[in-house]
C-alpha cells in the first residue's frame, strides 16, 4: 500500500476524477476525506469507500467560502490527526466566447478554480507544517493549463494559474517538505465534459459527435479520451513520490494531446 494511514483532503471527490482518486487513494491505504459542495453525494461516496473495507468522511465544503474551508480542514485534523495529502480537484465548465461572457461567469469561474485552489491550499499547509511531517500538495490542472481553446476564456486563464501557483508553493514548502505538482488531463468522460459536449455543438454548430472527433480528440494520437483510472493513478504517482526531485512540475496526462 502506498499511501497507507496517509489523510488525503480531495476537493470535488463526489463525482467524477476526484471520486475515482478517493477511491484508488482508499485502496492503497490512505484515509480519504471527500470534500464537496454536494454533501449528500460526498457522504454517499464515503459510504461505499467505507463499505468496501477503506476510510473516507464526506465533509461539506464550498472552495470559495473561506471559512467553510478552514473549518471543513480543521474538522479532519481534529478527527484524523493532521493532512499529508491536498488534491485540490474541484472545478467547474462555462462555455462561451469572451465578447458574450458576463464579468460574474468569469469571476464564478476564478473563484471556483483559483480562489478555492489558494484556500484550500492554505489550510491545508498550516495543517501539514503544524504536524510537521510535510505533505504534498496537488492541483487538478488540464492540458489547459499548457494549451488555450475557443469558447473557454475563464477555465483557460485559471488553469494556466494554477501552473504559477504550484510553483510557488513547490519554493515556499520545502523547507517544511510539502511538494506541489500539477496533474493535467485531457478529455476525461465526466459529468463536465458530457455537458459541454452538447454546449460546444450549439456554439460550433457543428453535431455533438463533431466535437469529440475534430474538437475534443483531435489531437490525440490514438484518438482516445484520457480515463479518470489513468489520472487516479497519476495522482498515486504523485503523492507516493518519495523526495523532493519532483516539485514545481506538471504531469500531462492526454493521450498526447499536449506533449512537452
Ligand atoms: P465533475 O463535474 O464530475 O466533478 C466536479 C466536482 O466538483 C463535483 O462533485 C462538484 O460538486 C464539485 N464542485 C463544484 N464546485 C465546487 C465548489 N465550489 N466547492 C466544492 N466542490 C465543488 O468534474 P470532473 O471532470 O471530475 O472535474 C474535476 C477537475 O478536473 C476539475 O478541476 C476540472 O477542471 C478538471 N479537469 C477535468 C477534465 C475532464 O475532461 N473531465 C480535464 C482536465 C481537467
Amino acid at each position: 500500500m502506498l499511501l497507507k494511514d496517509k489523510v488525503a483532503v480531495i476537493t470535488g471527490s463526489a463525482s467524477g476524477i476526484g471520486k475515482e482518486i478517493a477511491f484508488e487513494y482508499a485502496k492503497e491505504g490512505a484515509r480519504v476525506v471527500i470534500a464537496d459542495l454536494q454533501l449528500e453525494a460526498a457522504q454517499a461516496t464515503a459510504a461505499e469507500i467505507v463499505k468496501a473495507g477503506g476510510q473516507a468522511m464526506g465533509v461539506a465544503m464550498d472552495v470559495t467560502s473561506e471559512e467553510q474551508v478552514d473549518k471543513g480542514v480543521a474538522d479532519v485534523v481534529a478527527a484524523w490527526g493532521g493532512v499529508d495529502i491536498l488534491i485540490s480537484n474541484a472545478g467547474i465548465q462555462i462555455i462561451s466566447p469572451i465578447v458574450d461572457l458576463s464579468l460574474d461567469k468569469w469571476k464564478k469561474m476564478l473563484a471556483i478554480h483559483l480562489d478555492g485552489a489558494f484556500l484550500t491550499t492554505r489550510a491545508c499547509m498550516r495543517a501539514m507544517i503544524g504536524g510537521g511531517k510535510g505533505g504534498s500538495v496537488i492541483f487538478m490542472g488540464s492540458v489547459h493549463s499548457h494549451e488555450a481553446s475557443p469558447l473557454k476564456a475563464p477555465y483557460v486563464a485559471a488553469k494556466h494559474g494554477l501552473i504559477g501557483l504550484a510553483k510557488v508553493v513547490a519554493k515556499e514548502g520545502v523547507k517544511h517538505n510539502i511538494r506541489s505538482n500539477v496533474i493535467c488531463p485531457g478529455f476525461v468522460r465526466t459529468p463536465l465534459v458530457d455537458k459541454q459536449i452538447p454546449e460546444q455543438a450549439k456554439e460550433l454548430g457543428i453535431s455533438e459527435a463533431d466535437v469529440i472527433k475534430t474538437v475534443m480528440l483531435k489531437d490525440t494520437v490514438d484518438g482516445e479520451f484520457t480515463t479518470t483510472e489513468d489520472v487516479a493513478r497519476t495522482a498515486v504517482f504523485l503523492a507516493s513520490f518519495p523526495t523532493n526531485a519532483l516539485t514545481g512540475q506538471s504531469v500531462v496526462v492526454s493521450h498526447g494531446w499536449f506533449m512537452q
